[in-house]
């Protein structure tokens, strides 16, 4: 009934804004009193958080919370009725306060058809857990249990499996019981011996090292490199070396784009930029925010800040802002080494992914890791330099980067930390938080059919094509990926599937039909030409036709763009499609 949706939808809106328990009470009380609606008094009860929390148990000095895969396991297949499910777990710890020592490890779960996350177990302790196996074992007997039996869905039998364990290298190390990242033998996935340089650990470029192998892992024979034995290894058909990918969140983002733009700041004289030409850049970004799409959810900001960088900003500054604003400002051969790792990141994230593609991205990492040496010195030869040489093997298990990314797991736990009020009783409140947020979630699904298109803001302002007997039009169409607004610059420009861009500027019905009115983009030239042609991966300089007018079917339409002011003319833009999901 009525009183139940308005219940709902306050319980939803409460819980996505995350609104105080006092804040909530009272607009319960305004509604009660101006209202014939039925409507709890108390949030609590609105937002059915349990009065109870589940058992907490106490492990390696700390306190722990398991919620187990089985219901996990159930909402997935809710979602996706499939045969298999694909698990990725990720483990990771998190400081809850700058004060304190406080922190969260938590086990989290997705799986390869669908991004949704969910929270399998919590631990809360003033320093991480003591013992990782006992960390695990509820997990690993869960997942030995999954894997042997299946789970019984509608009366068939799923098969289960733990297919990637995403972790960053700290946790990864906890986990697996292997060294640290600053250790000789650290690299998880090949035999190389770091060299100790300038106080620091470093992996200098070499042609050919022996891969580590997953039997000779599970046996615990690489003695300089583990140091004990994980109950990982229990799980069946989970590789411990093959099921580990590496994270390009951590590994690209966080680490070597951070590290060269802090080396263009501070970095030796040979490859340090002036502060004129930082400031410039700076400039440059923070211009970009005028024409940044909706689809970003922070905006370019100054180096200045680059310490403060969220991982999403130097994943927009590697595939698009960057190539824009160090053009003419780093030396030529520092702006055509960061366009390797720029078009070698573009290939890997995009769905469009084969042998031959994967196989020229590699040659570019190669090629970006032998010239970091030379460019940047050895004694920058880090952990996550080196890595780079190893993770188009992952992509090829795992396809393109973001089907195993760190991203959802960081963007889930970032909303959960939010939601944490006090640093007292942590996983009481996370239990409590969780339960709030899955019962909105399954009210979402409930009323979503996230697959359709939807309209909005009706008008009568054209432009309509000559001979057009048009019913209704709009300025702004909204589907599960993206939205596109006929008003303003920053979210009109698209790629339809044709390959031609559009700058869209009514969207009509048609008698049923919806139809895109706009211009054509028509192209000037590349962005870049080498090491790589930008026209190649669609990246493209290009300037609006302003002759005429077109339209075309809205099925027409593949995805969105980011339209870049380019060079001083006032029509001409870079355009990039938007890859990042
Ligand atoms: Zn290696």
């Amino acid at each position: 009934n009525n009183d139940d949706e308005l219940n709902k939808a306050l319980a939803t809106w409460a819980v996505s804004h995350n609104i105080s328990r006092t804040a909530c009470n009272e607009l319960l009380k305004i509604l009660k009193q101006y209202t014939s609606h039925n409507l709890p008094t108390d949030a609590r009860t609105l937002l059915k958080t349990p009065r109870k929390t589940q058992h907490i148990s106490k492990i390696c000095e700390g306190e722990y919370l398991y919620f187990g895969l089985n219901d996990i396991i159930q909402k997935m297949l809710l979602k996706d009725n499939n045969t298999y499910v694909n698990l990725l777990i990720n483990i990771d710890g998190l400081p809850l306060s700058k004060s304190s020592q406080a922190s969260l490890w938590t086990i989290l779960c997705s799986n390869t058809v669908n991004k949704t996350v969910y929270l399998v177990g919590a631990y809360f302790g003033y320093k991480k857990p003591t013992d990782s196996n006992i960390f695990l074992r509820a997990l690993v007997d869960d997942l030995i249990n999954f894997t042997n039996n299946g789970y019984i869905y509608n009366e068939s039998i799923i098969k289960i499996r733990l297919f990637g364990l995403i972790c960053d290298a700290p946790a990864k190390s906890f986990v697996l019981c292997v060294k640290g990242h600053t250790g000789f033998y650290s690299c998880t996935k090949c035999v190389i011996k770091g060299k100790y340089i300038n106080g620091r650990v470093c992996f200098p470029y070499k042609k050919t090292f022996p891969s580590r192998k997953d039997e000779l892992f599970s046996a615990n024979t690489y003695q300089d490199f583990q140091i004990g034995f994980s109950i990982l290894n229990n799980i069946p058909g989970f590789l411990p070396i093959s099921s580990t990918p590496l994270d390009y969140m951590h590994l690209i983002c966080l680490g070597v784009v951070k590290k060269i733009i802090l080396l263009w700041i501070k970095g030796p004289l040979n490859v340090r930029l002036s502060i004129s030409s930082i400031n410039k850049i700076s400039h440059l970004l923070i211009l970009l925010k005028n024409s940044t799409p909706n689809d970003f959810v922070r905006k370019p900001r100054s180096l200045k800040d680059v310490k403060q960088w969220k991982a999403i900003e130097f994943r927009n500054f590697l595939l698009y802002t960057g190539p824009i604003v160090l053009r003419h400002i780093l030396k030529p051969d520092i702006y055509l080494h960061f366009l390797t790792l720029h078009i070698a990141v573009t290939i890997l994230i995009r769905s469009n992914l084969n042998e031959e593609l994967i196989n020229f991205a590699e040659s570019l990492l190669n090629h970006f890791v032998i010239s970091f040496e030379i460019l940047y010195g050895k004694q920058y030869m880090s952990h996550n330099i080196h890595n780079l040489l190893h993770i188009c093997s992952d992509v090829r298990t795992y396809g393109p980067l973001d089907n195993f990314s760190a991203f959802r797991f960081e963007n889930y736990m970032a909303s959960i930390k939010k939601r944490l009020r006090k640093n007292e009783k942590s996983l009481q409140q996370l239990y409590k938080r969780y339960n709030e947020i899955e019962n909105c979630n399954s009210f979402l699904s409930s009323i979503n059919n996230e697959t359709l298109n939807s309209y909005k803001y009706l008008h009568n302002n054209g432009p309509v094509p000559d001979n057009y007997n048009i019913q209704l039009q709009y300025l702004m169409m909204s589907n599960e990926k993206f939205n596109i607004k006929c008003k303003g610059q920053n979210n009109n420009c698209c790629l339809l599937k044709s390959g031609q861009y559009v700058l869209i500027l009514n969207i009509v019905q048609k008698n049923k039909d919806f139809l895109l009115i706009g211009k054509k983009l028509k192209y000037i030239k590349d962005v870049y030409e080498s090491p790589y042609k930008s026209s190649d991966l669609n990246i493209k300089v290009m300037t609006v036709n302003n002759d005429s007018i077109f339209s075309w079917p809205i099925t027409d339409l593949l995805g969105k763009a980011w339209k870049i002011p380019f060079g001083n003319h006032a029509n001409t833009f870079a355009i990039f499609p938007l890859n990042h999901t």
